[in-house]
Parts: C-alpha cells; structure tokens; sequence
C-alpha cells in the first residue's frame, strides 16, 4: 500500500544506487517524494536506478556522488542537492560496508572506513540537514542501523561498533528534537538479500566448501527463527511508515526487522 504522504517533499537517500537504499528510494518515490539518490557505481548502475525512481513517480530524480570514506565529500554533497533539488526534508541514512576480521587482526584502515561510513557519515548528514527541518518545523530522519546495533557478532568489531554507535546517534538527535516536528528513528534489519550480503555469503560458501545455495540456505536457517530472509521491500514499507503523518510521535526508536531473531534468545 502507498500513500501521497511526501509530495512536496525533498528525501536524500544515501547508499540508493544498490540494495536496501535503493528499495527505499523507490518506495519514497511511490509515496510522492522527489528522490536525491546517492552512492557508488558505475554509470550504467547509476543510470538503472534513476530509472527505477523515476518510474516509481519521483520527479526530476537525480544522482550525487560522494565517497563517505572522506567526510570532507559530504559538504559537497549538501551543497549540490540544494543547489539542484532544494533542501532535504527526509534524510535516510542507508549508506554501509562490511569488514569481516577476527579484532586482534582488525586493519585500522578497514576500521577507519568503516566507521567513516556507517556512523561518522550519518553525524555529518544530520549535523548538515537538521538546522533547516527545525527552522521549517518538520522533517524525517531515518537511520538504516541493524540487528548489529544490538548484539556483538564475532568478528565484525567495526561495523558493530558502528551500528551501535548510530543507535545511539538516533537517540540523541531524537531527544534534541523532541518539541519539534521532526522525528529521528533507526530500523534494524537482520539479513536482507542484497550485495552486500551476496559478498559474505561468498566467503561462507568458500571457506566451508559449499555452494552458494547452500551457504545461504544455512546463513538464514542458523540465525531467523522465521527462516527467512527480510525483504529489501519490507524494509522500505517501514520507513515510509516512519515518514508518514502516523508516525508523528515515533522518536528514538531502533525498529527491529529479523524474522523474529533478536526476541528469542540462545540458538534459534
Ligand atoms: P549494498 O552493498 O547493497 O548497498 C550499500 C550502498 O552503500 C551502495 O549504494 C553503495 O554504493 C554505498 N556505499 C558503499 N560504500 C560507500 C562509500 N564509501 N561512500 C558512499 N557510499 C557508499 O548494502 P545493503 O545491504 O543494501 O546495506 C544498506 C544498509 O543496510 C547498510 O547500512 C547496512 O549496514 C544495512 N544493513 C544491511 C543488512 C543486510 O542484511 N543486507 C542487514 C542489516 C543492516
């Protein structure tokens, strides 16, 4: 189901030229908004997802570049999408990389990126969107977290120390905004099918001599209670949830997406 909620509105989705952000750029795009897409990609990538916007009814849909390993590119980025677009009254934050490493063995490099990327940028996004969604009195922030922001998982120190991180982002920014009519709120997803996951399933496959079926079959069994995986789909139904009139007085929250993983304890 779509609504009309975000016609008028401006939403940069950071990370949209592949998976969950592109999901969600698509569903912000049905519900009215006009969609600013960002990320990485070649540029037949990036063309296939402004297609894809602008077939879901965004208007003049556009891509801005910005590698977020170097928080000096973000900057850049606001002053182009308000030069192009106007100002950001939805910000979601779904830009992120993985790094898969026992801690003694950690490169600082790799933590470095990819604390820069899933928490140092979403500060930066914000610390830039923010002061105009207070001084219009509205505005949307959502933060893609995960159900690493919960729970440690053996070796992925920075990325869990980044989702962490963002959760607590989302708390305080909502706490700063309580009296006003913007909201910030973080969604927590398990494992959804998308490259990113693709890539750790390869190296599963890989080190224990399987194939790629079978090493995905195993990934989800092992961790959702459902036995499925979450839709990138799903995860942007929630958001334009969180974007909509009744989600006007949701604040702080981490929303979990799992397949039911994080209410049961021990083996599932
Ligand atoms: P993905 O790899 O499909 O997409 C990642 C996006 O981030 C791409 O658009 C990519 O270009 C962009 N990106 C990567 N490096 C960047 C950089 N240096 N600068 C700017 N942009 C960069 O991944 P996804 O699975 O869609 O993940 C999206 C978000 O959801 C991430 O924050 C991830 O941590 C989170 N998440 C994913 C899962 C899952 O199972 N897929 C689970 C929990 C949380």
């Amino acid at each position: 189901m779509t609504q009309e909620h975000l016609v008028g509105r401006v939403a940069l989705v950071t990370g949209s030229t592949s998976g969950i952000g592109l999901a969600i750029a698509e569903r912000l795009a049905r519900d009215g908004a006009r969609v600013c897409l960002h990320g990485l990609g070649d540029r037949e990538q990036i063309q296939a997802a402004i297609d894809t916007v602008a077939a879901a009814g965004s208007t003049a849909p556009r891509h801005f570049d910005a590698d977020f390993t170097d928080s000096n590119t973000i900057g850049r980025l606001f002053d182009a999408i308000e030069a192009q677009a106007g100002h950001v009254d939805v910000l979601v934050n779904s830009a992120g990389i993985q790094h898969v490493s026992p801690v003694t063995e950690f490169p600082l490099e790799r933590w470095n990126a990819v604390i820069g990327v899933n928490l140092t940028a979403p500060f930066l996004t914000t610390q830039r969107a923010l002061p105009g969604m207070l001084e219009r009195n509205w505005g949307r922030i959502v933060n893609i977290a995960s159900l690493s922001g919960f729970v440690g998982v053996p070796h992925k120190a920075a990325y869990v120390a980044s989702k962490h991180g963002l959760l607590g982002l989302t708390k305080v920014v909502s706490s700063e905004t309580a009296k006003s009519g913007v909201t910030c709120n973080a969604v927590c997803p398990g494992w959804v099918l998308t490259p990113l996951v693709e890539r750790q399933i390869e190296v599963i496959a890989a080190r224990d001599g399987v194939d790629i079926a079978t090493a995905r079959s195993a990934l989800v069994a092992g961790s959702h209670p459902s036995g499925e995986f979450v839709k990138p789909q799903q995860i942007a139904g929630l958001v334009s949830f969180l974007c909509s009139p009744d989600a006007d007085e949701v604040r702080g929250t981490g929303w979990n997406v799992d397949g039911g993983r994080l209410a049961r304890s021990g083996p599932c």
